[in-house]
């Protein structure tokens, strides 16, 4: 019987967020598939966990992966960690974990530590409907069809950033949804100098022109202003209320229905809907 593989989150930055059950799986799986074994190597030895590792990294994936999912046909059990927070999101597990799925191979994840639900959770903007947009691209070209697809974004946005792109990129978020757009800037998080700055874009720019930016940022941005919607005219309301009359509605609340839907006056409403035209 086939092996699973597990997606075993580590910390975005502070020790104290290792659950129970990630230890637990890191101890009983057969092997460990790192993105960086040094890294993963480190939190292994502060648990007293011994396992054989391989190496499963962006530039890898096409030998690794199908190495890793022999393995896993053949009766072992994976635990998949990257270098930090949730193996998938924005790093190579995303492959890992659809290789698997095509070849039949049980998957589990065990949730964790995830830089993006935390700077989200923590940023003070609308949490209800978000969209990740992981990192913008470095081609200039890409990374504008990114930005121009999101302009009328309504949703709260998500972005990952390094250190040494923010200022271009925060510029380039400040040109395509405005200077007064708001924008938390949550830095280092779960760390000592862990920072959250909640600003504007246009001040966010400011800002990082006279400061440089340290640390690791995830950007969470407000989303537009919901299109409005266009009043609907005395004329459409008459319309729509004979439509409904024709198709067997009584007239009485066929003119209640369409009040209610668009906010027109209901007597002026049935007045007009009654008079011959
Ligand atoms: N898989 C990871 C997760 O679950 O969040 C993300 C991996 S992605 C390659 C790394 C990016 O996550 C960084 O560039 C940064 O945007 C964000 N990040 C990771 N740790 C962070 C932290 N402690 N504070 C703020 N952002 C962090």
């Amino acid at each position: 019987m086939a092996g699973t593989l597990y997606l075993v989150p580590t910390p975005i930055g502070n020790l104290g967020d290792l659950s129970q059950r990630i230890i637990d799986t890191l101890a009983q799986a057969d092997f460990i598939a790192a993105e960086d074994t040094r890294v993963s190597l480190k939190i292994l030895n502060h648990l007293s966990i011994k396992k054989p590792m391989v190496s499963y990294y962006r530039h890898n994936t096409e030998t690794s992966g199908p190495a890793i999912l022999s393995r896993l046909l053949a009766g072992e059990s994976c635990a998949l960690v990257t270098d930090a927070g949730t193996p998938a999101i924005s790093d190579p597990g995303e492959e890992l974990v659809a290789l698997c799925a095509q070849a039949g191979v049980d998957v589990v994840a065990i949730p964790g530590p995830c830089a993006l639900v935390t700077a989200l959770a923590v940023s003070g903007l609308p949490t209800g409907r978000f969209t990740f947009e992981g990192f913008l691209a470095m081609n200039k070209k890409n990374r504008r069809r990114h930005l121009d697809s999101l302009i009328c974004e309504e949703r709260t946005m998500i972005f990952y950033e390094a250190p040494h792109k923010l200022l271009s990129t925060l510029k380039d978020l400040r040109d395509t949804f405005g200077a007064e757009r708001r924008i938390s800037l949550c830095r280092e998080l779960t760390k000592r100098h862990e920072e959250v700055r909640r600003t504007t874009l246009g001040e966010a720019v400011d800002w990082y022109e006279e400061n440089q930016p340290k640390g690791e940022f995830v950007l969470i941005v407000e989303g537009a202003e919901p299109a409005e919607e266009e009043p609907i005219s005395l004329e459409e309301g008459v319309r729509r209320a004979r439509e409904l009359y024709a198709s067997g509605v009584r007239m009485k609340d066929a003119v209640k229905q369409v009040a209610k839907e668009t906010g027109l006056p209901k007597n002026e409403l049935y007045q007009l809907s009654v008079t011959k035209e």
